[in-house]
């Protein structure tokens, strides 16, 4: 059945939440300006007004009382203020018996406004995964990127929502930067996964589309996009260096990616690592450009 649901389109989530109620507690993204993303390059960011937040959630509850996951849009509804977003995370809950667990995406810089204790709060108000960009560990190439924090900033904020007991599911982006820094992106990258330690980790593929004119205006210097066998080789030198030491949930599943792999880290790492060898010398195996999407 259709329900009336405003959505103020586009509308994205992640893989994972494929099963989840999506529901728009805010539109487009606070920071709205990485050189490689136009999720949001159309909306204008601002919190959802509650009552229209309200609306959409009675409509839900009439005709499907049992929902059990919510993912909360759009680029990061964690930029919402702690009391309106307790009271979002109180409606859900009371609306929804069933519900098991409300998710959203964050960046980095609405974790470090966020005191300790507000983030402890909302966490015991069942948020419960925040889903975080880190895109590169390569501090030079976060700054041309445009991602509005640092290396240091990312891991504290990781970090952070780990302290404050949220599972942390964190991706990145192989390709970022380009040929010659490509060894450099897949190291640093690793380095800085290996400082959070994040529950879950997803690798993505470089897809610029309309954007890479922008995207190569913005990050300068001679960047040459990779071709699909680089991609997959800084994959398996990122993988190659994570020393992950509690059981992370690994998966490359974007439509984005020439390779789907999941698996556990450490655990599967050497798997993982033989997979991927096994794609540079069966390129047949790979998914054909025409089939990765956004
Ligand atoms: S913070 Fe995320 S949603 Fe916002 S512009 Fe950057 S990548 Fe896009």
């Amino acid at each position: 059945m259709l329900l009336d649901l405003q959505y103020n389109e586009p509308v994205f989530r992640p893989p994972s939440e494929g099963s989840s109620l999506i529901l728009q507690a805010t539109f487009g993204c606070s920071h709205n300006k990485c050189a490689f993303c136009g999720m949001y390059k159309m909306k204008e960011f601002r919190v959802r007004k509650f009552e229209d937040f309200q609306r959409d959630v009675n409509i839900v509850k009439q005709e499907y009382p049992e929902v059990r996951r919510v993912f909360l849009a759009d680029g990061d509804a964690l930029a919402i203020k702690t009391g309106p977003l307790q009271k979002i995370l109180r409606l859900l809950y009371h609306s929804f018996p069933r519900l098991e667990r409300v998710t959203s995406y964050a960046n980095p810089s609405n974790l470090l406004h966020k005191s300790e204790a507000e983030l402890k709060l909302l966490r015991e108000e069942g948020l419960k995964i925040l889903y975080l960009g880190v895109e590169t560990g390569d501090d030079d190439l976060l700054r041309r990127i445009n991602k509005g924090a640092s290396r240091a900033e990312i891991i504290e904020a990781g970090r952070k929502a780990i302290t404050a007991g949220f599972e942390l599911s964190v991706t990145v982006i192989l390709g970022l930067g380009g040929k010659e820094g490509s060894e450099r992106n897949a190291r640093e990258t690793a380095t800085i996964l290996n400082e959070i330690q994040p529950h879950y980790f997803g690798a993505l593929t470089l897809m610029l589309g309309p954007f890479e004119s922008y995207f190569v205006s913005e990050v300068g210097g001679k960047w040459v996009p990779l071709e699909r066998d680089e991609f997959l080789r800084e994959l398996r030198m990122l993988v190659e260096g994570l020393k992950i030491e509690k059981d992370c949930v690994f998966r490359t599943n974007h439509a984005s990616n020439y390779l789907a792999l999941g698996g556990t880290l450490p655990r599967d790492k050497e798997a993982i690592l033989e997979t991927i060898d096994y794609a540079l010398k069966n390129p047949k195996i790979l998914r054909p450009d025409y089939l990765r999407a956004l």
